[in-house]
């Protein structure tokens, strides 16, 4: 049984040995780490989506979690990261079965309109442009990489078997 102990940054339960908060990004250590990218610096977190290590001079934070400059306009919800909208509705459902074949967790918003576009009872027309209610697509924090490369394999329109190992 692992022994947890809380984030106190985010109050999160974290593992007794955990170097860094997986939710919010703050090192938990007493060790000084160093920035990935400027070996120079010490490292003043972790980057939530990617786990990089780093410092002041290339992360950001906002509501208190820790983003590199890569991930600062990723969407996160709680425990969760937003890896596609789109107000299309077949390319969102196409997304998202993608993503589970890709055995990824996933959690969907707005994707209502479709579910219920053919039962025939309610009276939720189905909407190919609902412009105000982008359907949404989340994974968890850690899968947030994976899902975007899933994705853009599929945007490039031509998935590379080759690099699958
Ligand atoms: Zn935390
Ligand atoms: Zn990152
Ligand atoms: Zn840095």
């Amino acid at each position: 049984m692992p022994q947890f102990i809380t984030c106190s940054n985010c109050e999160g339960e974290v593992t007794a040995d955990s170097e860094f908060c997986p939710r919010c990004g703050y090192l938990l250590t007493d060790q000084t780490l160093w920035c990935e990218t400027h070996g120079n610096n010490e490292a003043g977190g972790v980057c939530i989506i990617c786990q990089k290590l780093v410092c002041e001079q290339c992360s950001e934070e906002s509501d208190r979690r820790v983003f590199c400059l890569d991930h600062l306009d990723v969407r996160v919800d709680g425990d969760w990261a937003e890896v596609f909208r789109s107000t299309d509705v077949h390319d969102a459902e196409l997304a998202r079965s993608l993503l589970l074949d890709a055995k990824l967790h996933v959690e969907v918003q707005n994707f209502s309109s479709i579910g219920y576009a053919w039962d025939g009872g309610g009276d939720s027309p189905l909407s190919r442009s609902n412009l105000n209610n982008p359907a949404k697509i989340f994974v968890p924090l850690d899968e947030y990489i994976k899902g975007k490369e899933v994705l853009d394999e599929w945007q490039k329109g031509q998935p590379d078997f080759d690099s699958l190992n």
